[in-house]
């Protein structure tokens, strides 16, 4: 049974765009907590598509049938974060064997800065096992519809920010 201050997980990311992958994660994440806050990173050192604003707003839609997630953006460190929130676990996708490399690291990192902080990994269906937010946009980019990956209203926004682009 989880304590006081494991019933609420941070998940973070960048979010550009939220995927049906990002999705899934935050379905399963809302079984297993009370709450569940998807942490959008604005990191203006990472070059986005999307602006913080941008992705905050997707994400609010996509969540907006789960009634215990909520979306957030934050800047800084994510254990500042944590810390300021009073918030222990972290949640991360890992779609293949080749994501952990990277997400050990960044475990690793955040519980050597935050030794309290414990991350689960969670699995998302198969069907979102083999994309990212980049190689949807790269669809995007190229003019094919992006309906596959992400929610009807996001593969709107792609087809209208690459359009603009293109102007
Ligand atoms: P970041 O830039 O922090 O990696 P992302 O938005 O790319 O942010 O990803 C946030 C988290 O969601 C990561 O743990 C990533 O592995 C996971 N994720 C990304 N795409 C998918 C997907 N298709 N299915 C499941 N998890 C995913």
């Amino acid at each position: 049974m989880p304590n006081s201050k494991n019933r609420i997980a941070v998940y973070p990311g960048s979010f550009d765009p939220p995927t049906l992958g990002h999705l899934d994660i935050v379905f399963r994440a809302a079984k297993m907590f009370e709450r569940v806050l998807v942490a959008v990173a604005d990191n203006p050192a990472k070059k986005h598509t999307f602006s913080a604003q941008e992705r905050l707003e997707m994400v609010r839609g996509a969540i907006k049938k789960v009634p215990n997630a909520e979306a957030d953006v934050f800047s800084g460190l994510l254990v500042d974060y944590l810390r300021k929130k009073g918030i222990q676990v972290l949640i991360r996708g890992l779609r293949v064997v080749s994501d952990m490399d990277y997400e050990f690291q960044l475990a690793s990192f955040n519980r050597t800065l935050y030794p309290d902080v414990e991350t689960v990994f969670l699995m998302p269906d198969e069907r979102y096992t083999y994309f990212a937010s980049s190689m949807v946009k790269e669809v995007a980019r190229l003019g094919a519809s992006a309906d596959s990956f992400v929610l009807p209203d996001i593969s709107k926004r792609l087809k209208e920010k690459f359009e603009s682009r293109r102007d």
